[in-house]
C-alpha cells in the first residue's frame, strides 16, 4: 500500500471523487484519499482531464483578478468580461458581498 504524501501515515485507497465546480457536476474521477487525514490526489493525467472537461464546459479561466479602482469617495471593483457573462451580470443589477474571512484581504472577497 502506498503511504499518503501528506501525513506520510495514512494508506492511500482508489476512489472515484466527483468534481463539481462552480455549481456544475463535471463527473466523477479516479483519486486516491488518505484513509487518515482525508486528503485526496489527482494524478497529473487526471487533472489534465479535469482541466480539458473545464475548458469544454466554459469554466475555465474564470479566477481572475481586479484592480480597485476609486469613484468618488467609494471604491469599485471592474468584473472581467467572461465573468459578467458566464454570470449573466447586468448593469443595474444588484450582488450581495460580504467579508469570507476577516484576514483575507479584501481583494478575496468576490
Ligand atoms: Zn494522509
Amino acid at each position: 500500500m502506498v503511504k499518503c504524501y501528506m501525513c506520510e501515515t495514512g494508506e492511500l485507497k482508489k476512489v472515484k471523487v466527483p468534481y463539481n465546480l462552480y455549481g456544475e457536476h463535471l463527473g466523477d474521477f479516479e483519486a486516491e484519499t488518505c484513509g487518515k487525514c482525508g486528503e485526496v490526489f489527482y494524478s497529473e493525467e487526471t487533472s489534465r482531464k479535469m482541466t480539458q472537461v473545464a475548458r469544454e464546459k466554459g469554466l475555465w479561466g474564470l479566477n481572475a483578478e481586479s484592480r480597485i479602482g476609486q469613484s468618488g469617495t467609494t471604491l469599485d471593483i471592474r468584473l472581467p468580461k467572461r465573468l459578467i457573462e458566464f454570470m449573466d451580470i447586468r448593469k443595474g443589477g444588484t450582488v450581495k458581498i460580504y467579508p469570507e474571512d476577516k484576514k483575507k484581504s479584501p481583494q478575496q472577497v468576490l
